[in-house]
């Protein structure tokens, strides 16, 4: 039985790597866009071609961002599709060079999912382990790359532990397994999507040739997303139609959402100098707390000082209880969080994420996921910790007497 409910209405949202509030500077400006700009961009007339300048100043503006040119950078209607477009276009569009593929197993469904739909296409793909703390072996990447591997795709960050992958490592392999093989391959992408805000998105410096960023994760808006593809690497669309996008991605343009999420993505960058230090600050507030008033917890991932997590993620084990359980009795109390992966709620399975870090069966079942967002203070924190404790207890009592 739910407990009676103490304050009406107050909500703490620690589910950031789902998807993060709107800006609401953002939203203004889009929907003002939206209800001026509703041409289509690809029009001869001058109200079509305002809305087509919104586009290319939107391109401009992320090209900057991520250090490259305009014509580097295909908008795409989200994450998932961009990170589909990168693994499907481009093995399809290189499989006579080569069938083999490189991921690892924590990249996000978008990728893992992608991976599958390429082995059902004949290629091969290897899925790199991860250690305890979800870092991929760079010994074992260069084990595995042959002269059949067209492409590798490795996240940037993980969206369930927060552990950050040595992407600008992996580049350099690359680049010098390319220069002894005197080969133009494989193709190296980075699923992005939990970076932006966070991590450098300079695409010189990680040395990838495709990179998948979305809005949702940067408080701008759902179903946006781009596709950096560099310049030389050959690649298909995934869907068809008009020319829209250099006829890399059909289809009349979101011109607002387009605007929105290059507003977003250029804010991020902004905060990006002072939020992350914030955002950890808060969030080890939060752990020091739970590690003083919570018995038997255990960390998942890099260790929490550790530069190679990201500042807003937590994912801790409580001990005994079960993660649902403890999610609908935090929602109860107006406190939002997750368990894992938020895209894994409807299927029995366990994260696959957790599992490849070797959390056991049972410690899977146990793991919340805390994203703390800008928003985020320590008066928030203060509120969780008025109740976690407490619910963490009663559901181990409960657990117990089962
Ligand atoms: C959210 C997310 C995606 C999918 O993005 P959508 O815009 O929801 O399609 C892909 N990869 C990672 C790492 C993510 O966090």
């Amino acid at each position: 039985m739910f407990p009676k409910k103490l304050k009406k209405n107050k909500v703490v949202y620690l589910d950031n790597a789902a998807a993060t509030p709107l800006d609401i500077s953002i939203a203004k400006k889009m929907n003002k866009v939206a209800e001026a700009n509703y041409y289509n961009p690809s029009a001869l007339y001058s109200q079509a071609v305002q809305a087509r300048k919104i586009i290319d100043d939107a391109r401009a503006k992320v090209a900057s961002v991520l250090f490259t040119q305009p014509y580097s950078i295909i908008f795409t209607g989200s994450g998932t599709e961009s990170v589909n477009m990168a693994i499907l276009g481009v093995a399809r569009k290189n499989k006579q060079n080569g069938n083999h593929v490189i991921t690892t197993k924590i990249e996000h469904h978008a990728v893992l999912h992608s991976m599958k739909q390429l082995e059902n296409e004949g290629f091969e793909v290897t899925y790199l382990d991860v250690n305890k703390f979800g870092q991929i072996d760079l010994g074992e990447f260069k084990k595995a790359l042959k002269k059949e591997t067209i492409l590798v795709s490795i996240m940037y960050a993980n969206n369930e532990i927060g552990t950050i992958l040595p992407i600008a490592d992996v580049g350099r392999e690359i680049l010098k397994w390319r220069k002894t093989n005197n080969s133009v391959y494989p193709y190296f992408h980075s699923d992005a999507c939990q970076a932006a805000g966070y991590l450098d998105l300079n695409v010189e410096k990680s040395h990838v040739d495709l990179l998948s960023l979305n809005g949702s994760k940067i408080y701008g808006p759902k179903g946006t997303g781009l596709l950096f593809v560099k310049k030389g690497v050959k690649i298909e669309p995934i869907i068809y139609g008009g020319g829209q996008e250099f006829a890399l991605r059909p289809g009349t343009e979101n011109v607002a959402g387009i605007y929105g999420f290059a507003e977003a993505l250029d804010m991020a960058e902004k905060n990006r100098k002072t939020l992350p230090a914030h955002i950890s600050d808060i969030r080890d507030y939060f752990y020091e707390k739970i590690k003083s008033d919570v018995k038997n917890i255990a960390l998942v991932g890099e260790d929490i000082k550790s530069p190679n997590r990201l500042p807003n993620n937590l994912n801790i084990v409580f001990k005994g209880v079960d993660a649902e359980s403890l999610i609908l009795y935090l929602d109860h109390y107006g406190i939002v969080c997750s368990s894992g992966s938020a895209c894994s709620t409807d299927s029995d399975e366990l994260s696959h994420v957790l599992l490849s870090c070797g959390v056991n069966n049972t410690d899977a079942t146990s793991a919340i996921r805390f994203t703390l967002g800008k928003h985020t203070t320590k008066q928030d924190i203060d509120y969780v910790m008025k109740f976690l404790p407490n619910v963490v207890e009663e559901l181990r009592r409960i657990n117990s007497i089962k």
